[in-house]
């Protein structure tokens, strides 16, 4: 038997181009796993006739772990969102988000070393919303915040520091303007904040923290936040050191954690092998060190960092005209040498 069973999903649009360069890197590694392949999109929709096949899920709940490509949720199918239904159904509460410099990127800072965690299961996002009128001129949406997640989010931020030498804390919300929902989320960080004496604790209005975040980003270590806030924070962060293709994600529940890309399947580059496939790689690195493999977690990043530093083997967005799987066979060299 093998050490490691996993659930692999290679994807939609570019995910399963990206997915051969991540099993380049993977496999150097030479760390015994098996993996059981999936699906899950539009590959799934025609195969099953549902996005989001019952033997995926039960491929996940029976591995614990899965490595997913981007994927594409399909037009009409009743899914807001096959990702969202997926965390959903797997109860995956946190979305954990690292923003890294990576030298040799063109980018606005090169100090950047923060993570976003994101709470994945409520605000908007539940997309709890209507029409008021027969009309359809006035709609609403219901912005449900609970103690609960509130709770569950931030003692996991807090606990994400402490496990990864990290320092302070910064939780993010619009307390001054939603009083209730956003003031519940404040005042149970405040109260969560008390059990984790040894890490620094502040908060911020959003809109000043989307300010600040352009302006000092160095300034931050984890950020904790609402579902919608975390969304779009993760994403201007991305942009600060490079864009979409540095940014790797984990969602992580109390028994079961899906690792992935922030960004979409890019259907426009299918077949291209022109994407990058970093974000992918280091969503597996941090799939490993939840694993408990550390020093291979380590070892990949900085094949990451040294493949972009030379420059040589980089994908169109990091400036180079490297194919998704030249740079991938790349950083799987490095990862020898490091
Ligand atoms: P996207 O992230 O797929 O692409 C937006 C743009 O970002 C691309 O056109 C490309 O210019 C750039 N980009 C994205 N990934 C890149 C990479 N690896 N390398 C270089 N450039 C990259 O966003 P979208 O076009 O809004 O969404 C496309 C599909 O992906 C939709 O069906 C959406 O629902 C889905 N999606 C899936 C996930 C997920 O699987 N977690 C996340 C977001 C969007």
């Amino acid at each position: 038997m093998s050490k490691y069973r996993i659930s692999l999903i290679r994807g939609d649009g570019t995910g399963p181009e990206i997915m051969e360069a991540v099993m380049l890197v993977l496999n150097n590694t030479g760390l015994d796993i098996e993996w059981e392949e999936c699906i899950a999109g539009e590959s799934a929709l025609e195969k099953y006739g549902t996005p989001i096949p019952e033997e995926t899920i039960e491929s996940i709940k029976r591995n614990k772990v899965a490595l997913k490509g981007p994927i594409t949720t399909p037009v009409g199918t009743g899914f807001r969102s096959v990702n969202v239904a997926l965390r959903q159904e797997l109860k995956l509460f946190a979305n954990v988000r690292p923003v890294k410099s990576f030298e040799g990127v063109p980018a606005k800072y090169n100090n950047i070393d923060l993570v976003v965690v994101r709470e994945n299961t409520e605000d908007l996002y539940a997309g709890v919303e209507h029409y008021v009128d027969e009309d359809k001129t006035c709609a609403e949406s219901i912005r449900i915040i609970t103690k609960k997640a509130s709770e569950r989010i931030v003692r996991f931020a807090f606990n994400y520091a402490r496990e990864n030498n990290r320092k302070k804390v910064t939780a993010v919300h619009k307390a001054n303007i939603m009083k209730f929902t956003d003031g519940l989320f404040l005042d149970t960080a405040r109260e969560i904040a008390k059990d984790f004496p040894d890490i620094e604790f502040e908060d911020r209005i959003v809109d000043n923290m989307a300010m600040q975040l352009v302006k000092n980003p160095e300034n931050f270590d984890v950020i904790v936040t609402t579902n919608l806030f975390g969304d779009i924070l993760s994403d201007l962060c991305a942009g600060l050191v490079g864009g979409l293709g540095l940014a790797p994600g984990a969602n992580i529940g109390d028994e079961y954690a899906v690792f992935e890309a922030v960004h979409g399947s890019a259907p426009k580059y299918k077949g291209q092998y022109k994407v990058n496939p970093t974000a992918v790689i280091l969503a597996s690195a941090m799939m490993l060190g939840y694993l408990g493999e550390k020093e291979w977690e380590r070892r990949i990043v900085q094949a990451v960092a040294e493949t972009i530093k030379e420059g040589k083997y980089i994908t169109y967005d990091l400036g180079g005209n490297a194919s998704t799987v030249e740079m991938g066979k790349r950083i799987a060299e490095k990862l020898l040498e490091v």
